[in-house]
């Protein structure tokens, strides 16, 4: 064959991360066309773009104003924004091998460019005019917020600092970023490598039909046909623990998932976390704060890490009180049972499981049947039109990174105005981060075009047989409610300017929208519409809707301290200081400290803590849920007292005064406008069947 064309001839092998996104809606991710080696050289470009875009607003000879600085800024990098949305996509969805390794090099380029824009001295000043006369011009409302935003930022990220102290700043963030992506590695590693393999019929005793089914594909997909895995996710562990009837089986898969990242192995995650912890103290230092937790909460709706642990402390008592409770009730009834042995943390879900058919006469596995997934992702779409006016209906052709993908256009259900589009990938595979979470692929706006936001929800539920209905536990029903919310949060956002836009909130408001969403879930109208038998089409009989609601409040001691138990330790691990900290002694003493309950172990152990370890995301942050649930708690309170959840006037008051808003109106006072007060912790403690304080 002849070879007299270059390879890279015109044309025929440029970038499709780097050319605008085309198809319907102002364009979509070119998801089918990507492949791992067009990250780097896109990404690169994205920046090189932006550098010259940032450089040419710090060198503008116009006098700093809003538009041609601030608003400047928010027009600036729409390449490297579009790039890198899909290069984080990725890393969460469809990492291998060579994506790591294309993660790995360019954790610490994109942090090393991100600093050079924050510790460009000309832009921070101009910066800095804009800020320092914003309040005597005569800037918008948002205007003046996204102008705080951007001068708090770059204070925050050491504007200020000298070069010195600026090129030590960015030399920790290059190591931190490299850490991040490690400890991610080495976690998806542990997942997604370890499993237990069960051999026999006997080894499945007490395991539910379709358990097993996914068991066996598990095992199929796994090259193992013929036997069943449990695998390293909580999608297959925690059913397994719930109801496997086999105390020695329960013992190794608990031991397997507990143990994540803390096998003295290569994927062993403790050096990396003493070195982040390290890190983070010192940069904290650099930037004038105490401790890395005081400088991550300072813009939090907590603002203290103080306040935080107030909050903590006030639930911690009565969910630790409450686990003696429900530890009694299964120890009598083991010992009823004749079972001879003492609750370790590995019987907890399985004889809760058996106190909760005792007490309230509810078996989990009679709900399930109910718990169709299409139907529920149903009831969630009809949730969404009766709140807020939306319509969803699938569309085809839009190109999507795996088959599972499913795409759906949003419009409004009056006008038919187009609203955005929902992207839904729902079920485990190798190579996705475990846990289920929401994307925004494009943030809604009104500063250029295309402004229509696109979402996507992301979960990890167990694929049964190919067409045959997913069957999904109550816990997995609630958290795909969960995730909607944030959908929702982005699609309702009615902004100006992207950095102010949907989800871009602080960190323990952002959980609010999720959290308040879940309470739909219990309503008659989704229960006697969505909630339809897989066999008979049924609904679900209305004396097992009371059974849940009498449970409610069951097994809230465990839910809350297994994950109150996280939250402190990831705080006290950031309030420590800049002390050389060995995780799994930290931990164990801390715990020791708080009186943790023997029976349960944290959520998330600090070695597989990656909510706090694979970015700085949730670090000094993962009290958020709760913060957020006090507010989530109290809001819902402001239809409870109307005409109910699918009360009209509420759910517009919720739109125009919190989902709509982002980050353009200060959190505390978006609250406040819905609410007509500041929130109050009340109507949590109930919720979680705890005593309502003074
Ligand atoms: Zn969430």
């Amino acid at each position: 064959m002849k070879n007299d064309f270059p390879v890279n001839a015109v044309g025929s092998e440029t970038n499709p991360l780097l050319e605008p996104w085309g198809g319907p809606h102002g364009g979509v991710p070119p998801f089918d066309r990507i492949k791992v080696s067009d990250f780097k050289p896109a990404l690169e470009a994205g920046m090189k773009e932006n550098l010259e875009e940032v450089d040419r607003i710090a060198n503008n000879a116009a006098s700093p104003d809003f538009s041609n600085t601030i608003e400047a800024l928010e027009r600036s990098g729409r390449t490297l924004s579009r790039v890198s949305t899909i290069f984080y996509v990725w890393s969460g969805v469809m990492s291998d091998k060579n994506f790591q390794a294309v993660e790995l090099e360019m954790g610490p380029a994109l942090s090393a460019f991100s600093d050079s824009i924050y510790q460009n001295e000309k832009l921070f000043k101009r910066i800095e005019t804009v800020y320092m006369s914003s309040s005597k011009s005569s800037l918008t409302a948002e205007q003046r917020r996204l102008t705080w935003l951007y001068y708090n930022n770059f204070v925050r990220s050491g504007a200020k600092l000298g070069s010195n102290e600026k090129a030590r700043l960015s030399a920790i963030n290059q190591s931190l970023a490299v850490l991040y992506s490690k400890f991610s590695q080495n976690l998806l590693s542990d997942e997604n490598d370890r499993f237990i393999e069960l051999k026999s019929e006997a080894d499945l005793a007490g395991l539910q039909p379709g358990f097993r089914e996914a068991i066996a594909q598990a095992a199929e997909a796994k090259g193992k046909k013929g036997s069943w895995l449990i695998l390293n996710t909580r999608s297959f562990v925690e059913p397994f623990l719930s109801s496997s009837d086999r105390r020695d089986l329960r013992e190794s898969v608990w031991r397997m998932f507990v143990n994540r990242g803390d096998n003295g192995d290569k994927n062993d995650t403790n050096g990396i976390i003493t070195e982040v912890l390290q890190l983070r103290a010192e940069r904290a230092k650099l930037l004038g704060y105490k401790t890395h937790a005081h400088w991550r909460v300072e813009d939090a709706m907590a603002k203290t890490p103080e306040k935080t642990m107030e909050l903590m402390e006030a639930v911690w008592k009565p969910a630790v009180a409450r686990v003696k409770e429900e530890v009694q009730d299964m120890q009598s009834l083991a010992d009823k049972e004749g079972a001879k042995i003492k609750i370790e943390p590995w019987d907890y879900r399985y004889y809760a499981e058996k106190v909760r058919k005792a007490k309230y006469d509810l078996d989990q596995s009679e709900i399930e049947p109910y718990l169709q997934l299409d139907k529920l992702r149903e009831g969630m779409f009809w949730v969404a039109g009766e709140l807020f006016g939306f319509s969803f209906k699938q569309v085809n052709g839009i190109p999507v990174y795996h088959p599972d993908v499913t795409v759906y256009e949003v419009t409004d259900k009056v006008s038919g105005r187009h609203i955005g589009l929902w992207y839904f990938d729902p079920y485990a595979r190798d190579g996705k981060q475990s846990g289920a979470w929401m994307n925004a692929y494009r943030e809604q706006q009104k500063l250029f075009i295309p402004n229509a936001t696109i979402v996507s929800n992301n979960s990890n539920f167990v694929k049964g047989k190919p067409g045959e209905p997913v069957l999904i536990s109550w816990d997995d029903a609630v958290t795909l409610f969960h995730e909607f919310g944030h959908a929702l949060h982005g699609l309702n956002s009615n902004v100006t300017y992207p950095s102010l836009s949907g989800t871009n909130v602080p960190r323990d408001y952002v959980e609010f929208p999720s959290q308040i969403l879940e309470r739909w879930v219990l309503t008659p109208e989704i229960l006697q519409n969505y909630a339809l038998h897989y066999k008979t089409g049924k609904p679900i009989p209305q004396e097992l809707v009371e059974k849940i609601k009498k449970a409610a409040t069951f097994n809230q001691g465990f839910d809350t301290v297994e994950y109150l138990a996280s939250a402190l330790v990831d705080m006290k691990l950031h309030l420590a200081g800049g002390a050389k900290i060995d995780p799994d002694k930290f931990e164990r003493e801390t715990l020791a400290a708080l009186g943790m309950p023997r029976e349960i172990v944290m959520r998330h152990r600090t070695p597989q803590f990656g909510h706090i370890f694979s970015s700085d995301g949730y670090s000094a942050g993962y009290y958020s849920y709760l913060w957020s649930d006090v507010i989530s708690a109290d809001a819902f309170g402001a239809f409870t007292e109307a005409a109910g959840p699918y009360d009209k006037g509420v759910a517009k008051r919720l739109v125009l005064e919190i989902l709509s808003k982002g980050n353009s109106v200060d959190p505390a006072e978006q609250f406040r406008n819905f609410r007509g007060r500041d929130p109050k912790i009340d109507a949590l403690m109930k919720k979680r069947g705890f005593p309502v304080g003074k």
